[in-house]
């Protein structure tokens, strides 16, 4: 090597070095954001509160008295405006559950979180069905560059005939490296083979022995109770065929297992029998895509959801699931928030969080119950480390409002930015 080629490579070197360390000076920006009624993720509201975010993250957040935005700061002022964490939902899909290919790139897996992220929903659980390109972009996350939702995965969802073939199924996905395992116990309202108790026990206890978490889709009241004695970690919809009596509420509460409701998957399997109030919510049509809005508007499509027995099934324990929810919150389940959503098109992602919370209430949940499954109640109860609160050391991913959701849930509908790692997401 000669002695110039060296001189260029100490040079280059140098002006390398120099490149890092302005972009370490970018990425340490600090921003102070004043003056806003902060619902911090846990249940505790300031109402005239600062909070400052540096390197993606909450430095720290209090009453303004308190808090003081440092010197050469960039200031938001919020005053007038409500904030809270960004949501979490606990039960969505990115996934091609019915062939629409739409989660098979990491581009379009990167399209569908743009659409949970403009919305507000700024980490999902997509509970099975993703492609590779879903854990691909789920290990790019970490990043204080990030604008979309954060995303975790479940990978194939487990199916298997006997115990064995359970077991191994089981280490099949967990060899892909998913956050959790899902399984379906159901029989699709009598149309279908369920899995059987020795199988599902097989699954959950070889899930456990991978260090992983068993969630679990279910129908039925005594399913449930078995589910939970055989130690599944999350009931990721409602209790549908009857009211839940004492003997389950006990359950759920020793085993501490999140509860998630997902009533607009109710809703989205008979309401397009007609066109559906929201359908005109300007909140809603900002983003529906009007190609799928015109094929749930065909009377075609109309009688047949109409005639469905299923639909008129699921309609039917739409109730039972609403009297269940408001039962288990006033006895003190850990409630979190989920929809379903991008399971089929017909689950309009990032609005139906929204319709979520609207039937959260109409249920009879108060708006704080509401935000706390959607936001620190969830990220503790599924252990989504550094997320869903303001406390200081969590990502910065929240949302501002123009109107106030903890006074009423429908406020959530006057989003007015969102952000995430502080970075704020183009809508
Ligand atoms: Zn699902």
């Amino acid at each position: 090597m000669d002695q110039l080629y060296i001189e260029q490579m100490r040079n280059w070197a140098c002006i390398l070095t120099l490149g890092l360390s302005l972009a370490a000076a970018a990425r340490a920006e600090i921003t102070a954001f004043t003056g806003a009624r902060l619902f911090d993720g846990t249940g505790a509201v300031i109402e005239n509160g600062t909070f400052i975010v540096r390197d993606g993250k909450i430095a720290a957040a209090g009453p303004s008295g308190k808090v003081k935005p440092p010197r050469g700061a960039r200031v938001v002022d919020l005053r007038g405006k409500t904030v809270t964490p960004g949501f979490i939902n606990a039960h969505a899909h990115v996934s091609d559950v019915e062939g629409q290919g739409t989660g098979a790139t990491e581009d379009k897996v990167r399209a569908q979180l743009g659409i949970f992220a403009r919305y507000g929903i700024t980490t999902i659980l997509s509970l099975g069905g993703e492609e590779p390109a879903a854990f691909h972009v789920r290990d790019a996350q970490e990043t204080v560059s990030l604008d979309r939702a954060r995303i975790f995965v479940g990978g194939p969802v487990m199916v298997g005939k006997t115990a064995e073939e359970g077991r191994q199924m089981v280490d099949k996905v967990a060899d892909l490296h998913p956050d959790y395992i899902k399984i379906r116990v159901d029989d699709n309202l009598g149309t279908a083979k369920k899995i059987t108790p020795d199988v599902y026990r097989a699954v959950i206890d070889e899930t456990h022995r991978r260090g992983l978490r068993l969630f679990v889709h279910y129908f039925y009241l005594d399913d449930a109770k078995d589910l939970l004695r055989s130690g599944a970690d999350m009931l990721a919809h409602s209790v549908r065929d009857k009211d839940v009596d004492d003997e389950f509420i006990n359950l759920v509460k020793q085993h501490g297992v999140p509860y998630c409701p997902t009533l607009t998957r109710e809703i989205s399997t008979f309401v397009y029998e007609d066109v559906p109030a929201f359908f005109k919510d300007p909140f809603f049509l900002r983003e529906a895509d009007p190609k799928v809005v015109a094929q749930l508007k065909e009377p075609a499509r109309q009688q047949a959801m109409h005639g469905s027995k299923s639909a008129q099934g699921y309609k039917a324990a739409l109730p039972t699931a609403e009297r269940n929810l408001k039962k288990l919150a006033d006895a003190g389940v850990t409630i979190v928030m989920g929809t379903d959503s991008g399971a089929t098109s017909a689950r309009f992602k990032g609005y139906f969080e929204h319709l979520e919370m609207q039937m959260m209430s109409d249920s009879g949940l108060t708006p704080k119950q509401i935000l706390i499954a959607s936001t620190g109640g969830a990220a503790r109860a599924l252990k989504l480390a550094n997320l869903g609160t303001l406390e200081p050391g969590r990502w910065a991913d929240f949302n501002v409002f123009d109107r106030s959701p903890l006074d009423d849930i429908h406020h959530t509908e006057s989003l007015s930015a969102v952000y995430i790692a502080g970075n704020e997401v183009k809508r």
